[in-house]
Order: structure tokens, then C-alpha cells, then sequence
């Protein structure tokens, strides 16, 4: 990397020439508007996890985090997102109306790390036409040349959580038996088990998606994103991008990781056992050491209209996985239902000559 510029606090303006700066992915630096100049940013990989409590103590670099930034409405699609306060000409990521209006509301917790973004939307651009060509069922038209409007990146925000978890438990299962009787009939019966004991289990970076605006089957299918680029959180991170503000509360958050954890430990405990059912089974779970971490991922969101309908589409800004939501041939559809028929016609035709 070259920096024709190299300054080292982080600055509001260009050095050089006062410019506007922004987050360049090509050059993983800040980068002038105006002159092209360049400026450092530092890549702290060293991530802290937090102690969870609800009402923790906001600290330093939480008070300019909040004078730095600021909570941004879309008056078109309502999506809320947090822009730095120098880059207020930004347009909503979501639906590209350039009405965006300031709210008066918390900004909420600082993120303590980020997946800065990989590439910039040039680049974005021409993965996501390459991305296109993997889909089965897209239109042919479509996959050739996509009316797609403007690629527009947006850090999505993310909680995850850590615990030790302490379980007792008991319960009782069933086991079907089959027996063939002297007449040559068979016969199935039950039989029963009790169940009772005591496990532990550790569990890390449970993942919990916080973004209202993307749907959560949506964002499954840009998934996953390599956890070992997170960097500590900085600024100029999210410089000339946008970061959507989180809507479900850290205390929300943590209610579905624990539930995720719930199911996770009665899934482990009950496979140690070999069953046919569950009659019934409790289990009474103390969780400790309890930790979380706010970090926010990039996406980049695609728009466009096809047939008079609008779609809205995203793509992982780390890498380049392209999600669903895309129009679907029905030509396509039908002649692949048609293809499955014929299979299965073609297989019941074959057992009933052969297997006679
Ligand atoms: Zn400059
Ligand atoms: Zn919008």
C-alpha cells in the first residue's frame, strides 16, 4: 500500500487540501474526495468482549462516539441509520432518498469491532453481475444485462454473546421394540427410561442479527462472514458509508441467544442418549460468565425493477456472496417440475417391470 499522504491522528479533513474523506476498501485507508491523498487508519485486531449487564457505565469513547456521529431517519423507507456528522450529504442505503432526517434519539452502543469492507462498489458491481450468473432460476434477460440501480454499502449491526452454562436435568424416553411372533406376525411394544444428571458446556460467539430493515432468511443467505477480520472499531471505519442503526435492544438480543443456548444444551444432553421419543424432559439452566460484543458487518444492497416490481437485494461486502430475493423464470420452474415428473414417472415404470 502507498500513501501518497500519511498522517497519523484521524482527522475531519484532508491534510493537503482540506478535502472530504472517506473509507477507500482499495487502499484500506481514508481517502481525500478532492486530491486522492491518503490516511492511515490503524487495524487493531486485539477484541474485547464485554461483562453483560444491561445497565452498564457509557465510557469516553462512547460520549465521542455519540458527538461524532448521528441517528439519520429516511423520510422515504423509514430505515434508521448512523452517519458520521461530516458525511450528512449521504443517501439512504436502502432506498436511495436523499431525505434524510436528523432524530433526536440515542445512538445507542458504540461498536466495538467492524469487518471494514473489502472492496468498493466498482468492484461490488462486477461480482455481483458475476454472482447473477450462479442463479438457476434467474431470467435469462435479466442475467445478461440486470437493470440494477446503484450499489450503496451499509454496515449491518450484529451482537454476540458468550456463557457458561450449568445444567440440571431429567426426563424420560421411550424405546419401540419390533418382535416377530411364532406365527410369523410382528409385534411393537414400548419400554421406558428414566433419565437425570447434571452437564456443562461453554458456549462462544453466539450470533444474534439486530438489522430491521433486512429480513433475517435475507441476511442467512449472504452468510457467513470470516470473524477473524474483525478489527477494533475506529470512525473513520464507517466514513462515506452508513451504519444502520440497531433496533432490538442488547436485553432482546441476549433473550434469543439464551434461547439458542436452551436448545443447543437439551439437543446435546438428549443425544448422549439412544430414544425413539421423548415422553417428557425439563431441564433448569444457570448461566455465568456472561459476555457480549457489539460488531457491525458490511453489505452492500442492490436495487432494481423488473416487470413493474421493485426488488431489493444484498450482497456480502467481505465476500461477495450474492443473496436471494432475486426474480425467478417461471419458464425455468416449470420445465424443471416437468424434469423431476419424468424422473420419478420414469422410476415407478421401472420397479413395475423389473419387480414383478
Ligand atoms: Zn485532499
Ligand atoms: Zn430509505
Amino acid at each position: 500500500m502507498q500513501f501518497e499522504t500519511v498522517i497519523k491522528s484521524t482527522q475531519d479533513k484532508c491534510a493537503s487540501c482540506g478535502g472530504h474523506l472517506y473509507f477507500s476498501p482499495e487502499d484500506q485507508a481514508l481517502k481525500c474526495k478532492s486530491c486522492g491523498g491518503l490516511e492511515k487508519i490503524e487495524f487493531n485486531h486485539d477484541n474485547q468482549k464485554h461483562r453483560y449487564e444491561i445497565n452498564a457505565e457509557k465510557g469516553e469513547e462512547h460520549k465521542k462516539y455519540a458527538q461524532e456521529n448521528k441517528v439519520f431517519k429516511c423520510a422515504s423507507c423509514g430505515a434508521n441509520v448512523v452517519l458520521n456528522r461530516l458525511d450528512v450529504a449521504t443517501k439512504c442505503p436502502y432506498c436511495d432518498s436523499s431525505t434524510m432526517i436528523s432524530e433526536d434519539v440515542d445512538i445507542g452502543l458504540r461498536p466495538d469491532s467492524i469487518i471494514p469492507f473489502k472492496f468498493g462498489t466498482k468492484k461490488a458491481t462486477e461480482l455481483y453481475k458475476a454472482g447473477l450468473k450462479k442463479k438457476w432460476f434467474l431470467p435469462n434477460v435479466f442475467k445478461k444485462s440486470p437493470p440494477m440501480d446503484e450499489v450503496k454499502g451499509v454496515y449491518v449491526p450484529c451482537f454476540s454473546f458468550d456463557a457458561h452454562s450449568h445444567t440440571d436435568y431429567y426426563g424420560r424416553l421411550a424405546v419401540n421394540h419390533t418382535k416377530t411372533t411364532r406365527d410369523g406376525h410382528t409385534k411393537t411394544y414400548t419400554t421406558y427410561y428414566n433419565i437425570a444428571g447434571q452437564r456443562d458446556f461453554d458456549h462462544h460467539d453466539i450470533l444474534v442479527e439486530t438489522s430491521a430493515h433486512i429480513d433475517q432468511i435475507v441476511f442467512n443467505g449472504i452468510k457467513p462472514y470470516n470473524l477473524k477480520e474483525l478489527v477494533v472499531y475506529d470512525d473513520a471505519f464507517i466514513r462515506g458509508y452508513s451504519l444502520e442503526h440497531y433496533d432490538q435492544a442488547l436485553e432482546n438480543c441476549k433473550k434469543v441467544a439464551n434461547a439458542m443456548m436452551e436448545k443447543t444444551i437439551e439437543s446435546q444432553i438428549l443425544s448422549s442418549y439412544s430414544y425413539s421419543y421423548v415422553q417428557s424432559y425439563d431441564q433448569n439452566i444457570k448461566f455465568s460468565d456472561e459476555k457480549y460484543s457489539y460488531y457491525i458487518v458490511p453489505t452492500y444492497s442492490v436495487k432494481y425493477k423488473y416487470k413493474g416490481k421493485n426488488y431489493l437485494t444484498y450482497m456480502n461486502g467481505q465476500t461477495g456472496k450474492v443473496g436471494g430475493g432475486l426474480p425467478r423464470s417461471a419458464v425455468k420452474i416449470t420445465f424443471f417440475v416437468l424434469f423431476i415428473l419424468l424422473v420419478v414417472v420414469g422410476i415407478i415404470a421401472l420397479i413395475y417391470i423389473f419387480g414383478e
